[in-house]
């Protein structure tokens, strides 16, 4: 009695600036748009996805920073529920540098 309902969601509605994700490097949530999206690719080898359109589970950087505590948090691998291959530190970073650049 009295709960509204869906009143307690915390992340899929962001108010005016769309949804809101949480970095796995820092732990700060800021809005998607912000935000660089990684997938589990072809192989189980994680990527980028540029357009955050790709289906399946994902996981949200904000700085080059929050990658390199990402990689020692594992928190990839938590992320994608262990489901990624082995992390490639190296790809990965080739990954954020060619998202950064364009
Ligand atoms: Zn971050």
């Amino acid at each position: 009695m009295g709960r509204q309902p869906g009143r307690s969601v915390p992340e899929e509605q962001g108010s005016r600036s769309g949804p809101v994700r949480t970095c796995v490097g820092c732990g700060s949530k800021r809005p998607q748009a912000e935000l660089t999206r990684f997938v589990i690719g072809a192989g189980g080898a994680i990527e980028v996805d540029r357009a955050r359109r790709l289906p399946g589970r994902g996981a949200y950087l904000c700085g080059a920073g929050c990658l390199t505590a990402a990689l020692k948090r594992k928190a990839f691998g938590r992320a994608f529920r262990g489901k990624a291959g082995q992390v490639d530190p190296s790809q990965l970073g080739q990954a954020w540098a060619s998202v950064k650049e364009s």
